[in-house]
C-alpha cells in the first residue's frame, strides 16, 4: 500500500478526533524517521517529547528484547516483576522521592494523584478535597484529569466536570492566594506548560507556592510528564527552583517510546494508599518496565544530562540569532529541548513547509512552534534542523 491508501482507508475507520498530517511513518534510526513512501525525515517531535533516546538505541532493543525472549511480557500487579522493581529502585535513587506507582499513561498518573491528594486531605479534615491547577495548564484527557486542566476549550463539550477544581492564573501567586483555603488538598503545576504554549514557571513562583503548600498542609505536585525525564538538563524541570515536591508526575518519555506513567510520591504521602486504593492492570509490566528501567539507566549516567545541557543551549543561541532575521518570529520560549517559537500567525502551514523539506516539528496552540527532540540529538543534527527551518521560514 502506498501511502494515500492507507490514510484514505484510515480516514473511514476512526473516529475524527485527531488532524494528522499526511504521513505515514515506518521506521526509525537514530534522530530520523521514514515515511511508508521511503521520504527521511530529522525527528524534532519524538512522538510528542516521548522517544528520548531516539530509534535503534541498541541497549534499549537489548532490554526490551529479554523480555520478549523470556516469553513473559505481563502479569499482572498479583505478582512482583523484577524489572519494575529496577525501575523505581532507578526513580527513587534519580529523584528525592520514596515511592512509586506504574501505569499506562500521564493522564493515569494524575488520576492515580487526584485520589491519592483527596484521601490524604480527608485524613486531615472532612472536605479538605479541593485541587487548585493553574490556567492554560494540561494534565490530560480523561474525566478527572480534564477537570484538572484549565483551558474551557478541552472541557466544553463533556461537563459536567469532576467537582473541586479551581485555576489559578499561572506565575501569578496572589491569584492562587485568593483561591487557596482550608480544604485545598493540592495545587498542581507544570514547572513548565507544555500544550500550554511552553512557557516557564518563574522559580520565585514555584518557591512561594511551595511555601503557602506548606502553611496549608497542601500537597505540591508537580506535572512533569513532558517537562521531566531531563528535558530541560536536570532530572525534572521544577528542581532549577531549588525546592522539593510532595507528588511528581511522569510519563511521555519514561519509557522510551512504550507506554508508562509514573507517580512519585514523597516520604510525607507514601503512606497514604493502602491495597485496593488504586490499580492498573497493565500498570508497569515487564516489557515497559524494563524500557523504563533502561531509559533510567541512561539518564543516571552524567553524559546524559550534559549533552542535554549542551545541545540545548548550542540550539537556543542559534535560534536568537534566527529570530534577529525572521521578525515573525515574536518569542523564543521554553528550558532545554523544551523548545517554543512564537509566532504571530498560526504556524501549520510552517511545519508543513519543513516537513516537504524534511523536518518534522510540532505546535501548541496555533502560534507556537514546539521542538521537542530526542535527548540525543547532536550539534550536526541542530544545524541540519536550523538549514531547513531558516528555509522554511523564508517562504512563511
Ligand atoms: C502529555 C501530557 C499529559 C497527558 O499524558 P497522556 O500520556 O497523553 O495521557 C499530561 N500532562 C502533561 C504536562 C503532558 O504534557
Amino acid at each position: 500500500m502506498d501511502q494515500n491508501m492507507v490514510i484514505e482507508r484510515g480516514k473511514q475507520l476512526f473516529v475524527q478526533n485527531y488532524a494528522q498530517f499526511p504521513i505515514v511513518l515506518e521506521s526509525g534510526e537514530g534522530l530520523y524517521v521514514k515515511d511508508l513512501d521511503g521520504n527521511k525525515y530529522l525527528d524534532l517531535v519524538a512522538g510528542i517529547a516521548v522517544n528520548i533516546l531516539g530509534y535503534q538505541d541498541k541497549g534499549f532493543i537489548k532490554a526490551v528484547d529479554e523480555v520478549l525472549h523470556g516469553g513473559l511480557i505481563h502479569c499482572s500487579n498479583l505478582y512482583w516483576n523484577q524489572y519494575a522493581v529496577s525501575a523505581a529502585q532507578k526513580l527513587i535513587n534519580l529523584s528525592a522521592m520514596k515511592r512509586t506507582f506504574f501505569c499506562n499513561s500521564g493522564t493515569e498518573a494524575i488520576e492515580a494523584t487526584i485520589k491519592l491528594a483527596r484521601k490524604y486531605g480527608s485524613s486531615i479534615k472532612a472536605g479538605k478535597t479541593e485541587i487548585i491547577t493553574m490556567e492554560n495548564s494540561f494534565h490530560g484527557r480523561t474525566m478527572g484529569s480534564l477537570s484538572a486542566t484549565g483551558q474551557p476549550v478541552y472541557q466544553k463539550a463533556f461537563e459536567p466536570m469532576l467537582k473541586g477544581f479551581s485555576y489559578a492564573k499561572f506565575n501569578d501567586i496572589e491569584s492562587v492566594k485568593s483561591l487557596l483555603n482550608e480544604n485545598t488538598c493540592a495545587i498542581f503545576v507544570e514547572a513548565i506548560q507544555g500544550e500550554g504554549g511552553l512557557t516557564a514557571a518563574d522559580d520565585k513562583f514555584l518557591q512561594e507556592l511551595r511555601v503557602l503548600c506548606n502553611q496549608n498542609e497542601t500537597l505540591l505536585v508537580f506535572d512533569e510528564i513532558q517537562s521531566g525525564l531531563g528535558r530541560t538538563g536536570t532530572m525534572f524541570a521544577f528542581e532549577q527552583a531549588k525546592i522539593t515536591a510532595d507528588v511528581v508526575v511522569l510519563a511521555k518519555g519514561l519509557g522510551g517510546g512504550l507506554p508508562i506513567g509514573a507517580m512519585l510520591v514523597a516520604e510525607k504521602v507514601s503512606e497514604v494508599f493502602a491495597p485496593g486504593d488504586h490499580g492498573s492492570t497493565f500498570g508497569g509490566n515487564l516489557l515497559v518496565a524494563a524500557a523504563a528501567n533502561y531509559v533510567l539507566g541512561r539518564l543516571e549516567e552524567s553524559s546524559f544530562l550534559e549533552n542535554v545541557k549542551q545541545v540545548s543551549s548550542y540550539f537556543r543561541e542559534s535560534l536568537k540569532l534566527l529570530k534577529t532575521k525572521y521578525p515573525q518570529i515574536l518569542e523564543l520560549r521554553g528550558r532545554g529541548l523544551m523548545i517554543g517559537l512564537k509566532f504571530e500567525k498560526p504556524v501549520r502551514e510552517l511545519i508543513n513547509l519543513c516537513r516537504t523539506k524534511g523536518l518534522l516539528v510540532a505546535n501548541a496552540g496555533a502560534n507556537i512552534l514546539r521542538i521537542v527532540p530526542p535527548l540525543t540529538i547532536s550539534k550536526k543534527e541542530v544545524d541540519e534542523a536550523l538549514k531547513i527551518l531558516d528555509a522554511a521560514l523564508n517562504e512563511f
